[in-house]
């Protein structure tokens, strides 16, 4: 479903990306831990299209379609989903503008009908509720005054109402107390554990692993993977660190 091959990538003239290949099937969960600053949050950008993320080689396709020659905007309309390490506040703009506008601007891309005020309405509580974000928030301007936790739960909110087919979450547990740590891994189950999904889970802890499984395990150091393995990489993660693994 996803395969980078080899993808070089700088930020400000600096190779950030160097070399980095990885491949993802349908129904499957990976996990991406590796060290502060290795580049784990500039892939998913790189992915996403953010500005100012030059690649400089190599490939990335989602479904055999080249993700790199994409706006973000169509990548999102292919399926990507976001979740960001920090998400960012939009004053002005509410939280159901905001979804409702992304939602129905991706629908018209692929020739569905857009969803009517009622029933994103309706789709939107029902998400704010099973990831227990108050119903209200879901009025106020995009993550404005939210806590941490509140803002990693309105990341989930988002992505249950968008429906994505491969989701990469950067740190989505960062902030977040251990109810909410258990609510928000019900949540990336619920919406994205199915076969025609995948999940990029960054993370650097295997506290969220415990609730939301991965199939593989990928260390990232200084901007390759340098080590793939199963559920138990983790653990040897979490037990030695990455000086003791990667040694
Ligand atoms: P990680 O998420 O793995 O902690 P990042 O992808 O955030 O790492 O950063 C990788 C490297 O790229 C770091 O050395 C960081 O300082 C650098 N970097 C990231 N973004 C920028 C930027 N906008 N300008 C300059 N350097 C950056
Ligand atoms: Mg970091
Ligand atoms: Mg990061």
């Amino acid at each position: 479903m996803l395969k980078i091959e080899d993808l070089r990538a700088e930020v400000d003239g600096k190779e950030i990306l160097k070399g980095l290949s990885l491949e993802v099937k349908a129904g499957e969960v990976h996990a991406i831990m590796g060290p502060n600053g290795a580049g784990k949050s500039t892939l998913g950008y790189v992915l996403g299209g953010r500005d100012g993320y030059e690649v400089t080689g190599g490939t990335a396709h989602l479904d055999g379609v080249d993700l790199l020659a994409m706006e973000p905007y169509e990548r999102a309309a292919a399926g990507l989903f976001l979740g960001f390490q920090y998400p960012v506040e939009i004053p002005g703009v509410s939280n159901v503008q905001f979804l409702r506008e992304a939602l129905n601007a991706q629908r018209r891309l692929r020739d569905e009908a857009p969803l009517s005020g009622g029933d994103f309405l309706k789709r939107a509580r029902a998400e704010a509720d099973a990831l227990g974000l108050d119903a209200e928030m879901l009025k106020r301007p995009v993550n404005v005054g939210f806590s941490g936790g509140e803002k990693k739960r309105n990341e989930m909110v988002q992505m249950g109402i968008i429906d994505p087919r491969l989701a990469i979450l950067d740190e989505t547990d960062s902030g977040l107390d251990i109810d909410a740590l258990r609510v928000v891994g019900e949540g990336i189950n619920r919406i994205m554990r199915r076969p025609d999904k995948a999940v990029l889970l960054i993370t650097h802890y295997q506290r969220l692993l415990d609730y939301v499984a991965p199939d593989v395990v990928h260390v990232l150091a200084g901007g390759r993977i340098v080590r793939t393995g199963g559920p138990e990489l983790a653990h040897a993660l979490e037990r030695e660190g990455y000086q003791g693994v990667l040694a």
